[in-house]
């Protein structure tokens, strides 16, 4: 099949718990001695005050809080992304994504809020280094942080995937986005909006309810999943079929949409007061 006959796609993930177990922000501060517990007081701190984009506050912490900044050099970010623990097969996950899928070409993007420097070193090797993108620093000669140059985070996620599409000319409904929801919310949204694809990787509530597609899995193949079924339209036996023919089988594919549920006890004569149509309801989980 010739290039031109190809459907063209941008599949955009984001990076720290959607490619990976952990975040990269507790890695580093192990890296540089500041105790798990502090560092989690710092960024949780951070994301109460609003004060950055969501996903920025390490990048924040790392410009601003004195400890970091004291202690943090280039060279600790690109340990942090050889020590990071990654999803397996993301190598794999591209060289399908790029030719393996008949009739289909998807471009594989990672755009992620940690700093550059992370993610190019955790995926060297399985993905190109500019299809990698992140918060950048300029750093002085010593290794130091001097200044931040862009974020990409909140908000900075959709101005960056814009840029993206357009340099590539792709349609805003042939953007894939996947991820966790810490820095993703806005993007989703964004996506969503312009009749392109979403997937959330955890149960995060925000991101469950935003994301058209949720999928867990260790496994980084797993979003190919809701991508052959929604956009190629192969149905549950072919995806098998084609999963197994890169050497996996589905062990276990259990679809449940959850209904996220919060309830509060009515005073008894208060309820005995209501129509009947005004009591309460649930449902609770429902398959299919
Ligand atoms: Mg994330």
């Amino acid at each position: 099949m010739n290039a031109s006959a190809l459907k063209s796609y941008l599949f955009v993930s984001d990076f720290d718990q959607t490619l990976t177990f952990n975040d990269s922000g507790y890695v580093l501060s192990e890296i540089v001695g500041i105790p798990t517990e502090e560092f989690e007081r710092k960024a949780k701190g951070m994301t109460k005050l609003n004060l950055v984009q969501q996903g920025a506050e390490l990048a924040y912490l790392l410009l601003h809080d004195p400890d970091l900044r004291s202690r943090v050099r280039k060279e600790h970010l690109i340990q942090v992304g050889k020590q990071i623990r990654l999803k397996s097969n993301i190598g794999l996950l591209n060289e399908i994504l790029d030719h393996g899928i008949e009739g289909y070409h998807f471009d594989f993007f990672v755009l992620s809020a940690a700093p550059v420097e992370v993610v190019r070193s955790a995926l060297e090797g399985l993905l190109p280094a500019d299809h990698i993108h992140g918060t950048e620093f300029t750093y002085k000669p010593s290794g130091e942080i001097d200044t931040i140059v862009r974020a990409t985070a909140g908000y900075g996620k959709v101005a960056f995937l814009d840029e993206l599409q357009a340099n590539k000319e792709i349609g805003p409904d042939h953007v894939i986005y996947a991820g966790d929801g810490s820095s993703d919310i806005h993007v989703m949204l964004h996506v969503n909006a312009r009749d392109g694809f979403t997937i959330a990787v955890s149960e995060t509530e925000h991101v469950t309810q935003i994301a058209q597609r949720t999928v867990l899995s260790p496994n980084a193949l797993g979003v190919l999943v809701p991508i052959l079924e929604k956009i190629v339209g192969m149905h549950r036996t072919q995806i098998r079929k084609f999963i197994e023919s890169h050497g996996f089988l589905i062990q276990e594919w259990d679809k449940v949409r959850t209904d996220w549920i919060t309830l509060r006890a009515v005073k008894s004569d208060l309820l005995e007061s209501l129509p009947e149509e005004g009591k309460p309801r649930t449902r609770l989980t429902s398959a299919g």
